[in-house]
């Protein structure tokens, strides 16, 4: 068995493990070795490249907040980090959420948290709706949030790649190959075992699996509830003109934004048929029960939509409360958990490699304090709930 020493090794190369990789090595200046271990350098099921790659800030806890706004910094110095040429495509489009007579409170103090953050979100009443989007219908509409900056949507593969070259441009390595096991001497980590047989020893394990990151966690004989949900995204054509679109989300739950010359859309499925997943096969009866009626409604124009195809990715689902868990296990404390964004790690993914590479390095947060997402609620099963998950 062949063995190799790194200090830092990272499982899952996406869009959080690389960013770890990227903060370590760039921003903080870490002088030991990375090593990012990755079982697919083509990303195809990587939830980062399956995702709808969209950001915002309408968020109910104020640490989700902050983490996309860090999103919405680092995407504005870009090329200050990465070079002119550097870009994810942002789009500053918004975003959109619906609320009818049930929801207007929840949306409005979800509003004030925003407004606590300095977040740029208006709270609209029905007719400012009507007024500044015509094509949508309102009449059972009591209020909306619209991100009217710092919101939208961007390429989520520009935003890998610049993570994983500017990682490597400081040295850390990526390894292709499949952690198939963890070696653990009570309370410290010594070693991740790849299938082929290489025996990667290191200073500090991270856990950047994704979706996976609970089966990477057993390995490690520690129970983490994050495990892989389905969701689908719908390409669909349309005619008409929706000048100024943000990514609405009804309330339904559908939600739909422009993408190219047409649109995407999705909705969660009902919590009751929404197994742990382990297939890619798109739910295309989901679209005709659920997501095409609401669009229908919601935005008249669509009724006349085309659907053209769709694609499905997993959530990194985290079943306790749908939020992050960022921060070491507290008794095998060279394992840190990077997981469990629920839906919004893409966005996060720069908030959470900067979080994480502190911690390795000073061993606390020092620019967000991220305390509440540690792994303390997980052990005592005691959820820190985020309303804003769709
Ligand atoms: C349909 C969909 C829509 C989404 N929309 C948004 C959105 O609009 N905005 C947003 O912010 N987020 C969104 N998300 C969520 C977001 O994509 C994820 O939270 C984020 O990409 C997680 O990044 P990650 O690097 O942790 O996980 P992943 O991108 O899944 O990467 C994990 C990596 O770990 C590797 N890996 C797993 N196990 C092992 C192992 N044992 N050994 C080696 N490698 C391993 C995998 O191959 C993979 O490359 C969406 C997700 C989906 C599925």
């Amino acid at each position: 068995m062949s063995t190799e020493r790194f200090d830092v090794v990272i499982v899952g190369g996406a869009a959080v493990g690389s960013a770890v990789a990227y903060f370590l090595k760039h921003d903080l200046g870490f002088a030991g070795t990375v090593a990012v271990i990755e079982r697919d350098p083509t990303y195809a099921h990587a939830a980062t490249s399956l995702s709808a790659a969209s950001i915002r800030q309408q968020f109910s806890t104020p640490e989700n907040i902050r983490m996309s706004r860090f999103g919405i910094a680092f995407f504005d110095g870009l090329k200050l980090r990465f070079g002119r040429e550097a870009s994810v495509g942002f789009r500053a489009g918004g975003y959109l959420l619906l609320a009818g007579a049930a929801g207007r409170a929840v949306l409005a103090a979800n509003h004030a948290v925003q407004q606590a953050e300095h977040a740029d979100i208006e709270l609209m009443d029905p007719a400012q709706l009507q007024a500044r989007f015509p094509w949508l219908n309102t009449s059972d509409l009591a209020a909306g949030g619209f991100g009217r900056s710092g919101e939208g949507w961007f390429d989520a593969h520009a935003l890998l790649e610049l993570l994983r070259r500017g990682a490597r441009e400081r040295g850390a390595v990526y390894l292709h190959g499949e952690v198939t096991g963890i070696e653990r001497r009570r309370d410290r980590i010594d070693a991740a075992m790849i299938g082929d047989g290489r025996r990667i020893a290191c200073g500090t394990l991270v856990n950047a699996a994704g979706p996976q990151a609970g089966d990477v966690a057993a390995l490690a004989g520690l129970r983490l509830p994050v495990e892989p949900r389905k969701r689908c995204i719908f390409v669909v054509a349309c005619r008409a003109e929706l000048s100024g679109m943000p990514l609405v989300i009804d309330t339904t739950g559908v939600w739909a934004r422009p993408e190219g010359n047409g649109f995407i859309a999705g909705v969660s499925p009902p919590d009751d048929a929404d197994p742990r997943a382990e297939d890619f096969d798109v739910d295309y009866a989901l679209f005709e029960s659920t997501v095409w009626p609401a669009l229908a409604h919601r935005v008249p124009a669509m009724e006349a939509l085309k659907l053209v195809r769709g694609w499905a990715g997993h959530y990194d689902f985290n079943t306790l409360d749908q939020n992050a868990v960022i921060g070491p296990h507290p008794q095998v404390k060279n394992f840190i958990f990077a997981n469990g964004f629920s839906g919004h790690g893409l966005q996060q993914a720069p908030a959470a490699g900067r979080a994480v590479a502190e911690l390795i390095v000073h061993g606390r947060f020092v620019s967000l304090d991220l305390a509440r997402f540690g792994y303390a609620r997980i052990a005592a099963g005691r959820p820190l709930r985020e309303a804003n998950v769709f």
